[in-house]
């Protein structure tokens, strides 16, 4: 059992905390939200992540697990401090680390013995050293201490699971000893550590975030070229899976990336190589695509309502930027929503647990009840998450409600031939449009 602090109680600082409290250790959180932790003091989760509030509540039963404002409390008895809070877009793309200064500060006026600074947020090459200059330069008075970068690549949704069985730990620090403390805390989860310095740790993370946003985009492209040539994405895209040197995740054409990490990752990626010299077309194609996108879907909900949008219902099927979250953070689905109502289009969507976060910043759009209210009199629909409750909708009934029977599939979660029997005129990404409206080649 170790004593740990967890500054920042969002999506990657809950998880986290809540996991490490789940294997036995001593775990207070710290956010600087008063409502959040006036909520979770009082075991509710204040976002949405299958099994967390459970495991909150159970560890908190359990006396293992203490949330508070107060970084001093927190840090009492704490070996290791985990560092947890966003690092959002700049205006520039770059990475804002202004949450993590104010977490070093924190963290260096409440020290009153030796812990270990654990930076688990998502920052640029070179934020370690950065983090232990402002440690050092806040402390009243020298106490020994060491930062550790130890990158987090869990996914919303599945954050637990991810948590408890990762394909790797990564560990960087300029402390060897520090890194085999880190390393030791992660025993438990039975997995492949790797060990590196600082600066390999923090680009391990940006690497492979953009390298899964490649993957995205370059699906999507294809798709793109699959529709003009006839060709269907879905297989291509299982085709080239069962190839090991590929691989099958992150191959699903749709509207894109979105979430709170990729859009910004591969964006302050592009900006640490500006600054330093580089041209990374790569990267400005991934982010190129990406917006295409979203224009795609806005495109095809046009031609398919007759070419004009003014007036038009359009219900938007998932707000969510993907599937079991409530995160809408650079949510395909509500820029694509502004997108719509500039060409005078009367927007409405619906998502099973993303329309309380909707509602606050999105007072636009209309929101329905269920995906029946959503499709009642609408022109057209756009799939934008391909959560389950989709997949097993009553197709007919949709048909018989809808103003004019129109389906734009942005995550391909339809069948082809099943939505054209049933009357739909009905496009997907990456699928032949001819084809599907009926019209042949
Ligand atoms: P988030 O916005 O959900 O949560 C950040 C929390 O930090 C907020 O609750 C905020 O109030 C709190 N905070 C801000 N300043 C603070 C301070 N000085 N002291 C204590 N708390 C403070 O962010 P997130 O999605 O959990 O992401 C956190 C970091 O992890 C980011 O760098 C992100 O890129 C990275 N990351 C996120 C995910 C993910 O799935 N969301 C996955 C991997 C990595």
């Amino acid at each position: 059992m170790r004593n740990l602090a967890v500054a920042g109680t969002g999506y990657v600082g809950l998880s986290t905390g809540t996991c490490f409290a789940d294997m036995g250790n001593n775990v207070t959180c710290i956010d600087i939200s008063e409502e959040k932790i006036a909520m979770l003091q009082r075991g509710e989760a204040p976002i949405y992540e299958p099994g967390l509030n459970e495991m909150i509540v159970r560890n908190m039963k359990a006396g293992r697990l203490h949330f508070t404002t107060n970084y001093d409390e927190a840090l009492q008895d704490a070996e290791f401090v985990f560092i947890c809070v966003g690092t959002p877009s700049g205006v520039d793309g770059e990475a804002d680390l202004q949450y993590v200064r104010m977490a070093a500060e924190s963290v260096a006026h409440a020290m009153t013995h030796s812990v270990i600074v654990i930076n688990k947020s998502t920052v640029p090459v070179g934020t370690g050293d950065w983090v232990a200059d402002i440690v050092r330069r806040s402390q009243p008075e020298p106490i020994d201490f060491a930062v550790v970068s130890c990158p987090e690549f869990t996914r919303e949704g599945s954050a637990l699971h991810d948590f408890m069985n990762p394909d790797r730990v990564v560990i960087g620090s300029r402390s060897a000893e520090a890194a085999e403390k880190v390393a030791q805390l992660h025993l438990p989860l039975r997995t492949r550590i790797i060990m590196t310095d600082l600066r390999t740790a923090e680009m391990i993370k940006y690497a492979s975030n953009a390298f899964l946003a490649t993957k995205i985009s370059f699906i999507n492209e294809i798709a793109v070229i699959c529709e003009k040539l006839g060709a269907d994405v879905e297989e291509v895209a299982e085709g080239m899976g069962f190839d090991r040197r590929i691989g099958a995740h992150f191959l699903s054409a749709g509207l894109g990336y979105g979430g709170s990490c990729f859009p910004k990752d591969v964006k302050a990626l592009e900006h640490m190589a500006l600054v330093h010299g580089s041209h990374p077309a790569l990267l400005r194609a991934v982010i190129d695509i990406n917006r295409d996108m979203r224009r795609w879907a806005v495109y095809n909900l046009r031609e398919m309502v007759g070419g004009k949008l003014d007036g038009k219902k359009i219900g938007l099927m998932g707000l969510a930027f993907k599937p079991n979250t409530d995160d809408i953070r650079e949510a395909p689905a509500l820029e694509i929503a502004h997108m719509l109502r500039n060409e005078g289009a009367l927007v409405s969507g619906y998502d099973p647990v993303a329309m309380r976060n909707v509602s606050r910043s999105d007072p636009y759009l209309r929101l329905a009840e269920d995906a029946y209210d959503l499709a009642d009199g609408a022109d057209a629909l756009l799939v934008c998450t391909e959560w389950n409750e989709f997949k097993q909708l009553d197709l007919p009934r949709l048909h018989s409600i809808m103003r004019q029977p129109i389906v734009v599939d942005g995550r391909n979660i339809y069948e082809l031939e099943r939505m054209r029997a049933l009357g739909f005129a009905y496009r997907a990404v990456g699928r032949s449009h001819s084809d599907s409206e009926g019209n042949g080649v």
